[in-house]
């Protein structure tokens, strides 16, 4: 007997919502529809396992779900053989309970504005979500049991029937979700979409899923052995000690397409009360800026939610690339709401701790390997270091820093071995070439200077500098260590007049007798005017108005050991002002580019001094 129904008063205020407001999410239609045929095939094999009276006598083998396509008919099928209805139970089920779900997360999400930051995923829409792209949905489905097969049809605008249906129509058992596609799914009647977005959702369910888009294949053995598109048993479910290097760079591969080997990766298994798996890769990182761009692909019980959410990983940690699988967290809540979860910020917690462990035992277990692989993990390691205060706790034994004469240190090492000569001050070179004349002063003394040329290294120099007390960056253009210094400096009359002249007004002028004789002069740039100078240049850069100006403190140190500066005074005055002047643009040159006109005066003055021959 046929039985009406409409869907009530609700569906007038549903269906409109699923169809408008979800569209940007449309596709996961697909996710909600395979997810549940493979959750009736679960069901069905756990009855099995239990020893269910009638589902002992059915063999356990053979599960699977279809897709297929028909673009003709414009529908997109999904069959499965799993734990069917009856009648009653399509009406308690599709009728009652996937209906009230669904209303429920109507409400949800309405109560976020509307605005599609509410659910992540729009996780938990369910069964309803076919509404989006079809006009029509039938269920037809044979329960396990027996019972006489039923067809559920239901249109667009909530009025349904229910009906027996034909022994051929229905699976022998299971259920068949026939979705007739409307306008606005059009997209997805396309194979290769379909396909993809089955790759995407369904990579890892833990049903065999086969795609038929009922297109003749060329290559005839393809057509008898069909693969199902998914892995039901990913990697990241099984337990470490039974995976092989090998495994974990194909499922790498496989997942993110990358041919470039991961450097490592971490196996996540937390058990209760966290109950998560997951594999996160530290990727080849090959500049400084693609390294941001991770990709950690969250996943519920086997079913993919989405990409980065920065609401459950560790915002650093989406630098990486990796899987993570939470069947505990709640996902159809609001992200604020996930945001301030304990059990979100224990996930993030012991993420990190495990991140730390395992950093810190290649540090210890082989550090050759560590210092090779560091150039590529640094960039992670600092910016996460910034971001999560437990973390740089947790990393800071096996910091390292590259050192401007090669090889590499910890920041103990480096203060250790400056103990006696510059007590915690560590001296750095922001660019190897340029600053090679400061560099070789300093290396001249026995002094090592650190290579921090990328961006984040300045900000995590300051992130040091607060954690560890009077322990201060000091940039090899900014002062002069005391060991550089002899005795007896004094200042030798009528030399400070030439330069005075040159320098800018606040630029003070100093006398030293240096150890190194062979140089006349060093320019200094005070580190903390040079910091408020670069952080004015980033605002600039970022478009926000700087701060307003001020004058760059910086020193002119005259070497007084040096035969030139010496014999300064009792040259004749033309040629005193002339090398004076060279003096003071090659200080320039050694700290920064010249202008275009100081460097055209630098060639005429270098041509005339030349000419003094
Ligand atoms: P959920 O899957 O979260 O329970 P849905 O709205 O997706 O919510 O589905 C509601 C119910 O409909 C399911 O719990 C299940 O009992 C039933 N159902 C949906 N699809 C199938 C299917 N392919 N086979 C058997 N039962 C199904």
């Amino acid at each position: 007997m046929e039985k009406k129904g409409g869907i009530g008063v609700e569906i007038e205020h549903i269906f409109p919502v699923i169809k408008k407001w979800l569209y940007s999410d449309k596709e996961i239609f697909l996710r909600e529809i395979v997810s549940n045929a493979c959750d009736a095939v679960t069901k069905l094999c756990r009855l099995i396992s239990l020893g269910d009276d009638i589902a002992r006598n059915i063999p356990d083998e053979g599960f699977r779900v279809t897709v297929s396509l028909d673009k003709d008919a414009k529908t997109i099928t999904v069959t499965d053989n799993g734990i069917g209805m009856t009648e009653e139970e399509v009406e308690k089920y599709i009728c009652q309970i996937a209906l009230s779900g669904a209303l429920d997360f109507i409400e949800k999400y309405e109560g976020e504005n509307g605005g599609d930051s509410g659910i992540i995923g729009h996780f938990g829409l369910g069964f309803y979500s076919a509404f989006m792209v079809s006009s029509t949905v039938d269920v037809l489905t044979r329960s396990f049991t027996g019972a006489d097969p039923v067809k559920w049809t239901c249109t667009e605008d909530g009025a349904y029937v229910i009906s027996p249906c034909d022994a051929d129509e229905a699976p022998d058992r299971g259920t068949s979700i026939v979705m007739h596609i409307s306008e606005e799914g059009e997209e997805y009647l396309q194979s290769g979409a379909l396909r993809e977005i089955l790759q995407k959702y369904c990579a890892f369910m833990p049903v065999e899923i086969y795609f038929e888009d009922g297109e003749e294949k060329e290559d005839k053995k393809e057509e008898e052995t069909p693969a199902p598109i998914n892995d039901t048993t990913p990697l990241y479910l099984k337990n470490p000690s039974d995976c092989t290097d090998e495994e974990y760079r194909e499922f790498y591969k496989n997942v993110f397409h990358d041919f470039r080997e991961p450097l490592f990766w971490i196996h996540l298994k937390a058990d209760y009360p966290l109950n998560f798996r997951g594999i996160l890769y530290f990727p080849r990182i090959t500049s400084e800026f693609e390294s941001l761009e991770g990709q950690v692909k969250l996943y519920y019980n086997q079913v993919f939610v989405a990409d980065n959410i920065k609401e459950v990983i560790p915002e650093y940690l989406l630098m990486l690339k990796g899987v993570l699988d939470c069947p505990e967290l709640p996902l159809n809540v609001s992200r604020s709401y996930l945001q301030n979860s304990g059990y979100v910020s224990k996930i993030s917690s012991h993420i990190t701790k495990k991140v730390a462990d395992k950093l810190t035992s290649m540090f210890n277990l082989d550090r050759p390997a560590y210092e090779n692989i560091w150039r590529d993990l640094k960039t992670f390691v600092e910016y996460g270091c910034l971001r999560d205060s437990k973390f740089y706790d947790k990393t800071t034994s096996c910091l390292l820093f590259e050192k401007c004469g090669g090889g590499f240190c910890t920041l103990d090492e480096y203060l250790e071995s400056a103990k006696e000569k510059h007590e915690n001050k560590i001296y750095y070179a922001a660019d190897k070439v340029s600053q090679a004349g400061y560099i070789s002063m300093f290396e001249a003394e026995g002094i090592e200077t650190l290579l921090l040329d990328k961006i984040i290294d300045t900000q995590f120099a300051q992130l040091i500098e607060s954690k560890r007390e009077g322990v201060q960056f000091i940039r090899v253009d900014a002062e002069l260590a005391d060991t550089m210094k002899g005795e007896g400096a004094a200042e030798i009359p009528g030399v400070a007049e030439l330069f005075k002249k040159l320098v800018p007004e606040q630029t003070e002028i100093k006398f030293e007798a240096l150890k190194d004789t062979s140089v006349p002069a060093v320019l200094n740039v005070s580190e903390s005017s040079r910091r408020m100078e670069d952080m004015m240049k980033m605002y600039s850069a970022m478009g926000q108005n700087s701060p307003a100006a001020f004058p760059t403190q910086s020193t002119l140190i005259l070497n007084t050991a040096n035969d030139l500066i010496a014999s300064l005074a009792n040259a004749d005055p033309e040629k005193a002002a002339l090398v004076s002047k060279h003096i003071y643009t090659l200080c320039l040159l050694s700290q920064r580019r010249l202008n275009s006109d100081e460097l055209r005066a630098f060639l005429s003055d270098s041509y005339s001094i030349l000419g003094m021959l």
